[in-house]
Parts: structure tokens; C-alpha cells; sequence
């Protein structure tokens, strides 16, 4: 099928990510993928700077993931996880459990990283009734913060800025404290936390739980804030009686450098969302841990159990992909592949800072950032980036890139080039 055709029969009847029908925004045909490279179906390869948004952390078609998959298959696709439970979901329940940061010893599992933000504020809201505070019905959350799609997630996003803010009169009605403003290598100030303080202060009495993303600040911004502030937020929270939910749907499995984004400031959540990454992008899965107090209060409230049970839950193929993805991760030197993907994001992307049109360069990790002064127009630069032969996603003021880990430097640096020229070019 020449990729034309494909994308004019796409047009015709699909949805895209946040696309609208009739969309004219580029479009391209993927007809395979394998190691760092996705190959067109006219023939063109593209290096792969999104890692399928955070997920493909070891490339494509990986033979270990292919073969767990496969070996998989033949036993059993799915099976309904009521009443009934398997191998692979036991496994890699106990190997998140081993992996995590100590203390979350119960893992619920769904089907993607929103169901897991929903699994997480329905275990927060609960959690309090059993506990004897129903009152405590609100979350706090933090401004540029991203959490999913569906409903419970969406009320959890930035309400003015964000994705969702057309549906913010139709969900619950959250607390919003002002995203810290110092980058990851600067020290914590007092006013990074103040409007978290005044808040809790103020209405810790109706708050369940905070919410925010570890260290990275995604979709609502891609920016890096001090680890010093996630632990000051965990002592509030302590303070307060209030749970902490760390959303690691992104930051979870190497991305930042630490197996977990909470490592960097040494914090246990009561509640932890993981996704995206945990499959090695093979299938959709997400999973949410909390402790043991938080699984007791829980359970100690009315119902006398957590209220969730998706039908695709700990889907067996989905639960033996992921695990394989956990152990390919800590068989090998992720540390050193991420320092070394870091070291060359660094080094590519830093010739953008004196570009006019560019208002920061920013690493952590395996993630680069290239912020520019406005948007930048999609129906440009997409189309230019495929040209210089590289697959990088920007939205917004953002032109960014989180590599599969496996990518070597020299490729990162034709990644990274390709970026500069392209925002070069368009700003
Ligand atoms: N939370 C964070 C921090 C994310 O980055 C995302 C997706 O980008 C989600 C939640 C939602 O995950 P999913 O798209 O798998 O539903």
C-alpha cells in the first residue's frame, strides 16, 4: 500500500491524538519498526526521537520482547483476572513491588496510564473514608501538571493552560497550587512551595491527596524542577494527613536517569502510577502501587474493597511484556546508555540556545528540550524533521526528543541536528 493511499483512507475515517476531521496536518505511513528506526511506506527511515511517547525504551522489535510475547501467546492471550489469576501478572506484580521505592507492596493493574491516574484518586478518595475523614474529597494538584485523558485524570490537569481546560466546568473541582519555578539543578526556594503550603494550610480538611509529576513536568511543559521539592512536599503532606501521588507514568523505568523520578529526592509515595515505559511500549499497560496503609484504609472503608476491576486487567500478555522489558532494563548498563543518550542530547542541542527564536535548552536524562520564543507551526517543521530523516513530535513552544536508550551517540547527534536545523529553519 503506497503511503498516499494509506494516508488519504486514514483521513477518511480516523481519529488521531487531539486531531480534528478534515485535519490537513501531516500525516505519514509507517510500515515497520525495528531498533531505533521506524521505515515509511515509501521507503523513507526515520531515527526515532519520541521513543513512542516515553514508551520504547528499548527500540523495536526487540528479540527478547518479541519472544515473551510469542512465548506468551502460545499459552494464553487473556483471561479475566476476577477470580482467576496467572503467572505473569504475579511476577511482575512481585518485580514492581521489588523495584519500586520501598514501602508500596500492592500493585492494582489497568489498561493505560489514565486508568492507573483514576485507579490512583479512587484509592486516595476511599482510603480517607476508611480512615474517617470522608470529608477529604478534593486533590491538590499542580499548575503545567498532565495526567491523562479521562475524566478523574483530566480534573487533574492544569484547568487553564492544559489540554482540557473546555471540560473544566464538567469535572470535579480540584485545588490547583503554582508549579515550582527553579530548574532540576537549582536549590529549592521557599517560593517553589509557598502556594502548596498556603493551600494545604488552608484546606487540608476537604484534601485527600496531592498529585503531581516527579521532578518532569511532561505534556504540560516538559520542565525539570528540584528534586528538594518533592521532598519538601512529602513532609507536607505527612504534616497534613494528606496521601502523595506520584505520577510516573513518563518519568518511571530509567527516563530521568534514576529507575524512578521519586529516587532523585528519595521520597516513597503512598500511591504510584507507572505506564508507558513498563511494556516497553509493546502493548498498553499501566499499573498503580500503593502501601500497605493505603491499600488497609481501602479496604476499611464501606465497601470493603477497592472498586475497579477493568476487563482487560493484568492482561497476560501485557504483564509477560512488561516484565521481560523490567529485566532487558536491569540486565543491562541503563545507567551508563542513559548518561551516555544525555551526554549527547547535551552536546547536540546546545548550539540552539543562540538561535533567536529559542528561549531554552534544557537535559535531564534521556529527555531534551528545545523551548522557542512562540509555537512553532507543526504543518512547517513536522514535515521538515521527516525530510532531514528524524522522528521528533513538537507541540506548542516545544521541540523535544526522548530517545529509545539503545540509541547510540552517534545517531543522537544526528537526531540532535536535525532538531537545531529544523528550529533554525522555522523560528
Ligand atoms: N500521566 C503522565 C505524566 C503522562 O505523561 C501521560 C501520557 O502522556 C499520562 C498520565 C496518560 O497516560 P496514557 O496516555 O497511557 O493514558
Amino acid at each position: 500500500m503506497h503511503g498516499s493511499d494509506l494516508v488519504a483512507r486514514d483521513r477518511a475515517v480516523v481519529w488521531h491524538p487531539y486531531g480534528a476531521v478534515g485535519d490537513t496536518a501531516p500525516l505519514f505511513a509507517v510500515a515497520s519498526a525495528r531498533g531505533v528506526r521506524l521505515t515509511l511506506t515509501d521507503g523513507r527511515e526515520l531515527l526515532d526521537g519520541m521513543s513512542s511517547w516515553w514508551a520504547a525504551i528499548h527500540g523495536y522489535r526487540h528479540p527478547v520482547l518479541d519472544g515473551a510475547v510469542r512465548d506468551q501467546l502460545d499459552r494464553m492471550a487473556h483471561v479475566m483476572f476476577g477470580g482467576l489469576t496467572h503467572e505473569p501478572a504475579v511476577a511482575l506484580a512481585e518485580l514492581l513491588v521489588r523495584i519500586t521505592p520501598p514501602d508500596l507492596e500492592r500493585v492494582f493493574f489497568c489498561d493505560s496510564g489514565s486508568v492507573s491516574v483514576e485507579v490512583a484518586i479512587k484509592m486516595a478518595l476511599q482510603y480517607q473514608t476508611g480512615r474517617g475523614r470522608p470529608d477529604r474529597t478534593r486533590l491538590l494538584t499542580i499548575r503545567r501538571g498532565y495526567h491523562g485523558d479521562t475524566s478523574g485524570a483530566m480534573s487533574v490537569c492544569d484547568p487553564d493552560t492544559g489540554m482540557h481546560h473546555l471540560f473544566t466546568g464538567l469535572l470535579a473541582r480540584h485545588l490547583f497550587a503554582a508549579a515550582p519555578t527553579s530548574g532540576y539543578r537549582d536549590p529549592v526556594t521557599d517560593r517553589d512551595l509557598a502556594d502548596v503550603e498556603r493551600l494545604l494550610a488552608a484546606h487540608h480538611g476537604e484534601i485527600a491527596a496531592v498529585i503531581c509529576e516527579p521532578v518532569v513536568q511532561g505534556a504540560g511543559a516538559m520542565r525539570f524542577y528540584p528534586p528538594g521539592w518533592l521532598t519538601r512536599v512529602r513532609e507536607l503532606c505527612d504534616r497534613h494527613q494528606v496521601l502523595l501521588i506520584a505520577d510516573e507514568i513518563a518519568t518511571g523505568f530509567g527516563r530521568t536517569g534514576e529507575l524512578f523520578a521519586c529516587e532523585h529526592a528519595g521520597i516513597t509515595p503512598d500511591i504510584m502510577c507507572v505506564g508507558k515505559a513498563m511494556t516497553g511500549g509493546y502493548l498498553t499497560m499501566g499499573a498503580t502501587l500503593c502501601t500497605a496503609e493505603v491499600a488497609d484504609g481501602v479496604c476499611a472503608s464501606p465497601a470493603g474493597a477497592f472498586m475497579h476491576g477493568p476487563t482487560f486487567m493484568a492482561n497476560p500478555l501485557a504483564a509477560a511484556v512488561s516484565r521481560a522489558s523490567i529485566e532487558l532494563l536491569l540486565a543491562g548498563p541503563w545507567r551508563e546508555r542513559v548518561a551516555a543518550v544525555h551526554d549527547a542530547l547535551a552536546t547536540g542541542l546546545a548550539p540552539a540556545a543562540d538561535l533567536p527564536g529559542v528561549v531554552d535548552v534544557r537535559t535531564l536524562g534521556a529527555i531534551g528540550v528545545i523551548e522557542t520564543r512562540d509555537p512553532v507551526d507543526m504543518t512547517v517543521i513536522q514535515p521538515l524533521l521527516v525530510d532531514l530523516g528524524v522522528w521528533v513530535r513538537p507541540f506548542g513552544r516545544l521541540v523535544y526528543a526522548m530517545p529509545p536508550f539503545v540509541m547510540d551517540p552517534a545517531e543522537v547527534s544526528t537526531l540532535t541536528g536535525a532538531m537545531v536545523e529544523a528550529v533554525a529553519a522555522t523560528t
